[in-house]
């Protein structure tokens, strides 16, 4: 219906471009599932632009009967829940407490959706020209290659993870990674473009320092027990870990060695490589492994 799209502001089907006259709309549908067939989360979106285009279809060919099959309507935003129930009001769409089973082809070209009914109890089916699925949102596949170029993490579900939800929900866990939208969970776009402000904000707040801090608790390497195995470099997720060819005098012998560099920048102080190396020769600058067999000596005493 967007004047400017392929169908020149028409409501048209796509499979044979009439106009259809009776509209279903199905929610949830890869959504909210308990079982492996679905995600487990709410899309959040759904039922706030299923109520939008119904109205907008309604608005526009009142002729048209639209009728929407809902598990319940989500409407956690302000004025959101006014906005439904114009539709149901004002618009007269037809709001079905109920699923969907299935939905069969018929021999003229529409489809028989089959649900269910639950308010009153009884099994339907509806004869439609068309069928709009409210479908998961889910993150485009290709975002664990972002996560790991940026060494940010992602979720069970392929959502980047904010460094924590309440008090930086628009950090990710490594320093300098900032997040805003879609790419962290599904959100419409009041909540993105809010969230797109707070993290501009962060990032200027970073560069408008003439100096920044960085956490003291670095790992240092100890050059003279390094074997440049790389063994470090291959846990460090934060890629702070490099290696130079450096003149090592060792006790009076001195040679030509590759050693590890740990770029105190970068370094998140995680202590994976301290954990990794063979030699031992890693440590964490204030949680030296020294240190810390001390105090745990002082504990068991
Ligand atoms: C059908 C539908 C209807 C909606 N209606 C409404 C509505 O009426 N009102 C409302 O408030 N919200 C609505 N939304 C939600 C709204 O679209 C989102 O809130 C908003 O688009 C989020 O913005 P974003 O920038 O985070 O993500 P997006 O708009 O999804 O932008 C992400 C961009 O990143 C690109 N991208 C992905 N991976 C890569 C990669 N590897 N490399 C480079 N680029 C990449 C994508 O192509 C895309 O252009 C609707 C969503 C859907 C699906
Ligand atoms: S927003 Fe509504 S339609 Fe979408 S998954 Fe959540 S409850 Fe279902
Ligand atoms: S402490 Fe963690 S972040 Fe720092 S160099 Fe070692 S592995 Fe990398």
């Amino acid at each position: 219906m967007n004047a400017a799209g392929p169908t020149k502001g028409h409501l048209e089907r796509l499979s044979d471009g009439k106009h259809p006259k009776e509209i279903v709309f199905v929610q949830c549908v890869g959504s909210r599932c308990n079982d492996n067939k679905g995600k487990s989360y709410c899309s959040k979106i759904c039922c706030m632009y299923t109520a939008k285009h119904a109205m907008l279809i309604r608005d526009k060919y009142p002729d048209v009967n639209v009728t929407v099959f809902y598990i319940d309507v989500r409407t956690p935003g302000k004025n959101f829940d006014e906005f439904y129930r114009r539709a149901v009001e004002e618009y007269g769409v037809n709001y079905v407490k109920g699923q969907v089973g299935k939905v069969t082809p018929e021999p003229d070209g529409s489809l028989t959706v089959h649900g269910v009914d639950l308010l009153d109890n009884k099994q339907l089916k509806v004869k439609a020209d068309m069928v709009v699925l409210a479908a998961a949102i889910e993150p485009n596949p290709s975002v664990r290659q972002i996560a790991t170029m940026l060494t940010a993490s992602i979720d069970t579900n392929n959502f980047l993870t904010e460094a924590h939800p309440k008090l930086r929900p628009v950090e990710s866990p490594t320093a300098g990674v900032f997040l805003s939208g879609v790419c962290q969970g599904p959100k419409d776009i009041p909540e993105t473009v809010s969230q797109a402000g707070a993290a501009a904000i962060k990032v200027v707040g970073l560069l408008a320092k003439d100096k920044l801090l960085t956490n003291p608790c670095t790992a240092k390497p100890d050059e003279l027990l390094c074997n440049g195995c790389s063994a470090c470099a291959n846990v460090c997720p934060y890629g702070a870990i490099s290696y130079e060819e450096k003149l090592i005098n060792d006790h009076g012998v001195r040679e030509t060695r590759r050693v590890a560099q740990v770029n105190n920048a970068l370094c998140q102080g995680c202590g994976a490589c301290t954990v990794t190396c063979p030699s031992g020769a890693m440590d964490l600058q204030g949680f030296s492994n020294r240190q810390i067999i001390a105090e745990v000596d002082a504990i068991c005493r």
